[in-house]
């Protein structure tokens, strides 16, 4: 299949490459030449403009930083570009309000389009092994799904437009504040005199058993090997955290939705993103405690 890939950084790079293995013709387009030759290096086909790339594809994937860029991105050089009868893809993390908008408005020049945000990061890209949440039509989503199945290890239809979004940004707040619970109590129970370990062995056992403590323990040399492990290099860097904590906000603002703790887990990881933490993996808030 003729597969145009805009946005080929730390997560498209990986995809795109994945996409080339499963045996599909990627028409690779990004704004950075260092990240499109590396993509041209993965077996892509290099475009100077993303018009070019959707020119002929019979599929459009998109992994673009943020909304707004998402969505000139399809109003200037997908519409009326890519072919009528081309599936469109936007896996990047954007608002839900704009990925509404976006699949109207392509919707409306004749194209079917999902959003299919990502839970996993780098390695998971890499390795074809990212979960997607999609939004979008069942007709949309039976076109899309062998396409992100070339790339992910879970394909899940999640509700209309913008449904996709909605379980992103629902599930990293969840994290977030499992993440920072997690942190609370491992540091009182070692302030109490207790053995991070033994607190670990119980609680990863008990009623307190959670993905942040079970998977991903933010104490070096307790738990499972984790990023803690590292320094806390690599794994979910900080400013996505926030990225998706301040999508969730504003999301809540616009339902009308009570989100006490999430808005509390949002503003303690601001802090620490401000606090000259950008380079660290999200769990290191256990550092401030
Ligand atoms: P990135 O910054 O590494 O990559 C984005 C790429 O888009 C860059 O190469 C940039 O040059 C390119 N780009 C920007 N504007 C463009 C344009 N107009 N046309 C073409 N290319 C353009 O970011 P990333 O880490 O790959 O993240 C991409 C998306 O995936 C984001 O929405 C992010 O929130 C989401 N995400 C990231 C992770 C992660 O661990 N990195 C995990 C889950 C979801």
């Amino acid at each position: 299949m003729k597969i145009a890939f805009i946005g080929l950084g730390n997560m498209g790079g990986g995809m795109a490459a994945n996409l080339v293995k499963a045996g599909h013709d990627v028409r690779a387009f990004d704004l950075s030449e260092a990240a499109l030759a590396a993509a041209q290096e993965a077996g892509c086909i290099p475009f100077a403009g993303a018009s070019e790339a959707c020119a002929e594809a019979e599929a459009v994937v998109s992994m673009l930083p943020n909304g707004a860029i998402v969505k000139s991105v399809y109003e200037s050089d997908v519409i009326g570009k890519a072919p009528a009868g081309a599936v469109l893809l936007d896996c990047s993390t954007i608002d839900v309000a704009t990925a509404k908008d976006v699949i109207s408005a392509t919707s409306a020049a004749g194209y079917e389009m999902v959003d299919a945000p990502v839970s996993g990061g780098i390695a998971a890209a890499n390795s074809g092994t990212l979960t997607f949440m999609v939004g979008g039509t069942e007709a949309a989503f039976r076109r899309a799904e062998p396409i992100l199945e070339a790339m992910g290890k879970a394909v899940i239809h999640a509700g209309d437009a913008g449904a996709g979004q909605t379980a992103k940004i629902c599930n990293n707040m969840l994290l977030a504040i499992t993440m920072i619970g997690t942190a609370e109590a491992m540091k009182m129970a070692e302030k109490l005199g207790l053995d991070p370990q033994k607190f670990y062995e119980i609680s990863s056992q008990s009623s307190g058993y959670n993905w942040s403590l079970n998977a991903y323990t933010p104490l070096p040399g307790v738990g499972v090997e984790s990023p803690a492990d590292n320094g806390y290099a690599g794994g979910f860097a900080t400013p996505l955290m926030v990225k998706d904590l301040r999508l969730a906000m504003e999301a809540a603002e616009t339902a009308d939705a009570a989100v006490p703790l999430g808005a509390r887990a949002a503003a303690l990881y601001e802090d620490f993103l401000g606090a000259g933490n950008e380079a660290l993996d999200f769990s290191a808030i256990i550092k401030t405690y």
